[in-house]
């Protein structure tokens, strides 16, 4: 045996790994999950900027929505990535609200990190965070008022302030209106499943030429012109299969001596096709809505029998289709039975813009309703699209929960202050982890008034002192700078906005914290990158 070498550097890790441990690692991680709270900071509120985003192919969106601009950017950093899994989180359970969630969980690690640098420990922290976060959500149950799909007046209010200071503004009041109206068509017991409702986006006329049709609406003409534009008491197949000849999987040959065999070759084919639309017509339906293609001999054929008949329908569409009209989808023609055909009232194709689409209405289950989305040009729809759905997670959130609140920095600042009053009843580093926590929630006032161009001090001393004289939902009049009700002021938001927000935000803070160690694997084909750096992202 020889003697190790002690100068001999021990590799552990293959060639191009990267490690950082200890406070460097929290560091780098805490400063990434920082800047990208930062980036979506600017958009947060009525007053909050857009960003435009250009992507590789050069295709440009302008938006204000956190979790949009987030998903875009392409964030490489592994703990910045996870900054954006909460947006990502927050959208899923409630569907607005991602602004927030990002910017909590920035103000949390920020917090956190100036009690690291005063030496306490990163698990004192995140017990104290955590305590902290169950107390919020008790505080904010309790602050919240109740809500049904009756309220119909507050439900609107809720549409409207998930729409203030979006592409959807200008037409905010009709779109409340159309929003909370589809929502309630498809509750059912307190139960809503937004899959219910088709958000369909069409460039032309404008905003406020959006509009609620009771049944489906789908991008697509009739495949020939000869098919009814119109039809009433419709009997509805589902095909996901072609109406044509398949191609042979291999390639085949055949060979053709003669004209003859020619022509029975191709009378073959058109007798296939005349056979499946055959099918067709003896299972009584009456309009057909294709997912694959429809070969143009067997269009002929449909129209000759007057059968309406759409081709490559989305998925998603087939989908609706058949919940609404209670068809079932169908992959092979020869296997048609009376119970796959569903039922609607009018099938009918309408000019939207200078684009044809079908409309199918009153049918069997009206629980499935669309609302088209108009705007001047693709930029505003696609944004006007983003506000809607934002619009209706916040109403069915509050239907499902029963509960709302009012914004503009009001539950923030009420659910810090009695955090500082819990904290006070812990002992020594927890408590100064609880009061970093409730101090980190003053963030989303500060900067609902750093957005608005005011004075983001004094707007939170005048909001603290109102909170004092126990004014719950005292927030901020964003436009005059003033303290304001925000419940009068109608400002209304489900409750489950804040508590998820607090929640994922508190727990990625947690999981971060806890990082001391990170092992990178290099890869070559990109860059290395630097610990903790972001490339692209200025640093
Ligand atoms: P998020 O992605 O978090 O939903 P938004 O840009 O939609 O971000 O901003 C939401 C914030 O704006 C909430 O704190 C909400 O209370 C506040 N807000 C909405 N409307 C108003 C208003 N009219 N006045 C003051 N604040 C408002
Ligand atoms: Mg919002």
């Amino acid at each position: 045996m020889t003697q190790n070498n002690p100068n001999q550097p021990i590799y552990i890790l293959p060639e191009g790994h990267s490690r950082t441990v200890g406070r460097d690692a929290q560091r780098n991680n805490i400063l990434a999950a920082k800047i990208v709270a930062e980036t979506v900071r600017t958009t947060l509120g009525p007053k909050g900027m857009d960003k435009m985003l250009v992507d590789s192919m050069g295709d440009v969106i302008v938006t204000n929505d956190g979790v949009t601009i987030l998903k875009e950017m392409q964030i490489e950093h592994p703990a910045a990535k996870m900054i954006v899994e909460v947006a990502k989180t927050q959208e899923e359970e409630v569907g607005d609200g991602t602004t927030t969630a990002v910017v909590l969980a920035g103000e949390f690690l920020k917090n956190a990190e100036a009690l690291i640098d005063k030496n306490i420990h990163p698990t004192v922290i995140s017990k104290g965070y955590r305590l902290a976060a169950e107390k919020s959500q008790k505080i904010l149950n309790a602050m919240a008022e109740p809500i049904t799909s009756q309220d119909k007046e507050l439900l609107i209010k809720i549409a409207n302030t998930a729409m203030t200071g979006k592409g959807a503004e200008s037409s905010k009041e009709l779109l409340s209106k159309i929003v909370v109206d589809a929502v309630t068509q498809v509750e059912e017991n307190k139960k809503i499943n937004s899959k219910d409702i088709k958000v369909e986006k069409k460039v032309g006329s404008g905003i406020e030429d959006s509009e609620l049709i009771k049944g489906i609406v789908i991008d697509k003409e009739r495949v020939h012109s000869s098919m009814p534009k119109s039809l009433e008491k419709v009997n509805i197949l589902l095909l996901d299969t072609a109406i044509e000849v398949k191609s042979t999987e291999t390639d085949a040959k055949i060979q053709i001596t003669s004209p003859d065999q020619m022509d029975a070759f191709l009378k073959q084919e058109e007798t296939m096709i005349k056979k499946m639309t055959e099918k067709i017509k003896e299972s009584g339906a009456n309009a057909v809505f294709c997912q694959k293609g429809i070969d143009d001999l067997a269009q002929y054929y449909l129209a000759k029998e007057g059968i309406y008949a759409a081709r490559r329908v989305k998925k998603s569409d087939m989908e609706n289709l058949a919940r609404a009209t209670g068809a079932s989808i169908v992959n092979n023609i020869e296997t048609i039975t009376p119970e796959v055909i569903g039922y609607s009232g009018i099938v009918e194709e309408l000019k939207v813009g200078d684009e044809q689409m079908t409309y199918i209405k009153e049918c069997k289950n009206p629980k499935a309703v669309t609302i088209l989305v108009r705007g001047g040009t693709e930029h505003v729809v696609a944004e006007v699209e983003r506000a809607v759905v934002d619009a209706i997670g916040d109403v069915i959130s509050a239907i499902e929960d029963g509960k709302v609140v009012a914004g503009a920095g009001a539950p923030e600042v009420e659910l810090s202050k009695q955090l500082k009053d819990y904290a006070n009843t812990l002992s020594g580093r927890e408590q100064l982890a609880v009061n970093a926590f409730a101090e980190a929630l003053e963030v989303i006032p500060r900067t609902l008034a750093e957005n608005a161009g005011l004075d983001p001090i004094d707007v939170l001393t005048s909001l603290k002192s109102s909170h004092d004289k126990n004014e719950k939902f005292a927030g901020i009049n964003v436009f005059t700078g003033k303290v304001m009700d925000s419940w009068e002021a109608g400002v209304l938001e489900p409750l489950r906005i804040k508590t998820q927000a607090v929640k994922s935000a508190s727990e990625v803070t947690e999981l971060i914290l806890r990082i001391d160690d990170v092992i990178a694997s290099g890869e070559s084909s990109r860059p290395s990158m630097p610990p903790g750096g972001m490339p692209g992202m200025g640093m």
